[in-house]
């Protein structure tokens, strides 16, 4: 049985934090979006308002699906925390820490994984993978049933990439400038059309940058599938409600597989292999929900 629970989507440009009905379920009158600034101010701000809302929805536990990358190690003294992030000033902060004092438990995810788990337990998958493209890029990934890890969690959005023919633009990761992410995050798009990334929601569905980006989308997409087999791929984030990205990705994907895969899921079923995400905007905190209520069960 859902119980009620609260829930953070911790993004690099803004946060969601909501509490749930008591069938687990987003509810618009109790969330409250706010701007990423200073982390401090930041988790005060959230932790302020689960504390005023408490009284009013007894939330029984948190979970943050978080931007990372993010320590999930349960032994490691950093658990809980933005690791390495490039956003100034949140390298090592302590995210779970800060909820401390609520006294409830705190399950933590990436912002990827999480929404991968939710996403294959609303489709009855045992593997699937969630990428999103927005500011940046990250896929996130479930494998037989559980969340992947490993050393620290995968960050495949970072592996490098071929050039789509023509292409001259440099790249805009500030580790390693033309990997997936550094190509086709919404800045790399904006770059391309010298604009500034708020204004992309005015370029036309038909202009020709959004091929060159679904192009590095669709490596993405076929590096995951053949490494991890994953039955499904969702597709998420604020850069993908746009008219014929998904057909761009997946014609890519089918060219770069070449017909090496003879998979009937993929070469005759595309459609409904590379999919956009079920609950579109409300997928991060839906997601966080989830995994409050996953460690509810556990406890
Ligand atoms: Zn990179």
């Amino acid at each position: 049985m859902p119980s009620i629970v609260a829930g953070i989507e911790m993004g690099g440009t803004g946060c969601k934090v909501a509490i749930s009905n008591e069938n687990g379920q987003y509810d618009n009158n109790y969330s409250l979006q706010i701007v990423t600034t200073d982390p401090e101010y930041t988790l005060r701000e959230i932790y302020e308002w689960l504390e005023s809302k408490r009284s009013e929805r007894p939330f029984v536990a948190i979970g943050i699906a978080c931007f990372g990358p993010v320590d999930l190690d349960k032994t490691s003294k950093h658990y809980g925390y933005i690791t390495t992030t490039p956003k100034p000033g949140w390298q090592y902060v302590n995210v779970v820490g800060a909820f401390k004092g609520l006294n409830v438990p705190v399950a933590f995810e990436t912002d990827v994984n999480a929404p991968a788990m939710t996403e294959a337990a609303l489709r009855g998958d045992s593997s699937a993978a969630y990428i999103t493209i927005g500011t940046g890029v990250g896929v996130g990934l479930v494998l037989e049933g559980r969340p992947v890890h490993g050393l620290m969690h995968p960050e495949g959005a970072h592996i490098k990439c071929e050039r789509f023919a023509g292409d001259d633009y440099a790249g805009d990761c500030p580790y390693h400038n033309s990997c997936i992410e550094g190509m086709s995050k919404a800045k790399a798009v904006a770059d391309r059309l010298k604009i500034s990334p708020n204004l992309l929601s005015k370029v036309p569905d038909d202009d020709p940058v959004w091929n060159i980006q679904a192009y590095y989308i669709a490596q993405l997409c076929a590096s995951v599938i053949y490494l991890t087999s994953v039955k499904r791929i969702i597709i998420g984030g604020g850069l993908t409600k746009r008219n014929g990205l998904f057909e761009h990705i997946r014609k890519h994907v089918l060219q770069i597989l070449n017909s090496y895969l003879d998979i009937p899921a993929i070469t005759n079923d595309i459609d409904n292999y590379i999919v956009p995400s079920k609950l579109g905007d409300l997928i991060g905190i839906q997601s966080a929900f989830d995994i409050a209520q996953g460690v509810i069960e556990k406890k």
